[in-house]
């Protein structure tokens, strides 16, 4: 059992307890790592000898450096006392780096670093080291660790708590809070970033201690569901690699920042983008669309693999969005340049990166020379070039499937018809979520700062009633009717 007391929380040294029948039977084992020695605790020796009574209190800090990014950086502190021996900053390896990876490595080396036969108290400012060994670590086991982030960190201490003979707790402090402790641990992190070697960080678990599989009892269908896409090869193409690449860096030149895979594939959701859209740029990170190379291995189907627009240059997604030569890309590209705002930022220029990255998009500050207090966080004009360049690339493509397997031929003024159409349904969209939730005073404030630079001069609506008036358009009107037939 657990206890609490002056807000510390004791943890329970457990590994497992087998209560019933039904909890002997695991699935999803590893049969390799099985093993028939039990997990045994270190042997705790009688009273006076060498076994202390009194807690040994080891402040602990993580601290990442762009956490979230590409660059990321973490290191983490470890502080006792003042000029104390085992006073440590730690410069964790660059296998994973984060926040998370920062407090939870320094929370195993305090372990490694502390004799097994001390109390150990542990006062850190995360919530999520104290509740993952204190209160999820049974469900954990239990299940398997299956979705569990940072499994190999967390295990190894569970390993140390675990064979300690004696106590260990854990203690919450909020953080930067003037806790001398808990702030001299910061520094020792951010000493740590500083250093040029990386330390060693040891994560061994001995298979006796390291439990295998999920207990049938426990397991669901979504468990169940996880465990086989996990064990699926995940293995990246090379053209989803250099894909995500060449994403990072377009997003980085706009941004200032450089983002990880993870938080790319994450942009493809991003709620400013439509579903289909979502699809379309998921799928275009994954090369999984039939052109390019599909056709080019297909005898007597080569001739798919090349641009019909270009002849003699190999389609693929770049070119169709980017290089080809056809009117109608060039046009739309031009129309979401014209409509966009330049006292946002100036256009950036079309790129592929750019477009499959769109989800991530997020300008940085403008400064205001007249008052460094007034900055203004940019978040209409961010929200509105999502929009721009997801709704304009998929209308490229949309139109060059529909030339391709329709033959369908668009003139200039159908092919800026179709573009005024889709920014304005998606104006329409963002008005009815904003009144929908009018309650929600923030998203209403988003909707009216990225739409309300860009509709029409020429409607009655003043500023604050053109939220509610479907009459209400992007741009300023339509051109001329034109019967010029884009060449093709
Ligand atoms: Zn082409």
């Amino acid at each position: 059992m657990r206890s609490q007391q002056d807000g510390e929380i004791l943890f329970d040294p457990t590994v497992t307890a087998k209560t019933h029948i039904s909890e002997c039977f695991c699935i999803f084992v590893n049969t390799e790592c099985l093993v028939q020695i039990p997990a045994y605790r270190l042997h705790a020796p009688g009273a006076g000898r060498g076994k202390e009574t009194e807690p040994i209190t080891i402040y602990t800090n993580g601290s990442c450096k762009n956490n979230g990014k590409y660059n990321a950086t973490c290191s983490s502190g470890i502080w006792i006392g003042e000029d104390h021996p085992m006073n440590r900053a730690i410069r964790i390896p660059r296998v994973k780096q984060s926040n998370q990876i920062g407090e939870l490595a320094v929370v195993l080396v305090a372990l490694q670093s502390t004799n097994p036969l001390t109390p150990v108290k542990i006062v850190m400012d995360s919530k999520y080291v104290i509740k993952g060994v204190t209160t999820h670590l049974k469900e954990w086991e239990d299940t398997g660790w299956i979705g569990v982030n940072n499994t190999n960190m967390f295990k190894a201490i569970a390993y140390h708590l675990c064979r300690h003979p004696t106590p260990t707790t854990f203690k919450w402090v909020k953080g930067h809070q003037g806790n001398i402790g808990n702030e001299k641990a910061d520094q020792l992190a951010l000493t740590g970033t500083l250093c040029q070697e990386p330390d060693k960080l040891d994560t061994y678990v001995p298979r006796n201690f390291n439990l295998q599989g999920a207990k049938l009892l426990m397991i669901t269908q979504k468990l169940a569901y996880k465990v086989i896409a996990n064990t699926a090869n995940l293995e990246y193409k090379k053209t989803t690699l250099s894909l995500l690449d060449l994403t990072r860096y377009a997003i980085e030149s706009l941004t200032s920042s450089l983002k990880t895979d993870a938080t790319i594939w994450k942009g493809c959701r991003h709620k400013d983008i439509t579903k289909k859209i979502q699809m379309f740029l998921y799928k275009t990170l994954n090369n999984a669309y039939h052109i390019s190379d599909f056709w080019s291995q297909i005898p007597t189907y080569e001739h798919r693999a090349i641009c019909q627009m270009c002849q003699g240059e190999t389609d693929s997604m770049e070119h169709i969005l980017i290089n080809c030569r056809d009117p109608v890309r060039k046009m739309i590209w031009d129309l979401a340049k014209k409509l966009w705002p330049d006292r946002h930022r100036p256009w950036p220029t079309p790129h592929i990166g750019l477009i499959l990255g769109c989800g991530v998009i997020t300008l940085p500050q403008r400064l205001n020379n007249n008052n460094a207090n007034n900055n203004r966080t940019p978040t209409g004009a961010s929200h509105l070039l999502r929009i721009l360049i997801s709704e304009s690339a998929h209308l490229i493509r949309t139109m060059r499937c529909d030339r391709t397997i329709n033959s369908t031929t668009y003139t200039e003024l159908t092919a800026t018809n179709c573009w005024y159409n889709t920014i304005n349904k998606r104006l329409h969209l963002d008005r009815a979520i904003a009144n929908k939730e009018k309650r929600n005073t923030k998203t209403a404030m988003t909707v009216k700062n990225t739409w309300s630079n860009i509709i029409d001069n020429n409607t009655l609506y003043t500023q604050d009633d053109w939220m509610t008036n479907l009459e209400v358009l992007v741009g300023i009107g339509l051109p001329r009717p034109s019967q010029t037939v884009v060449t093709r």
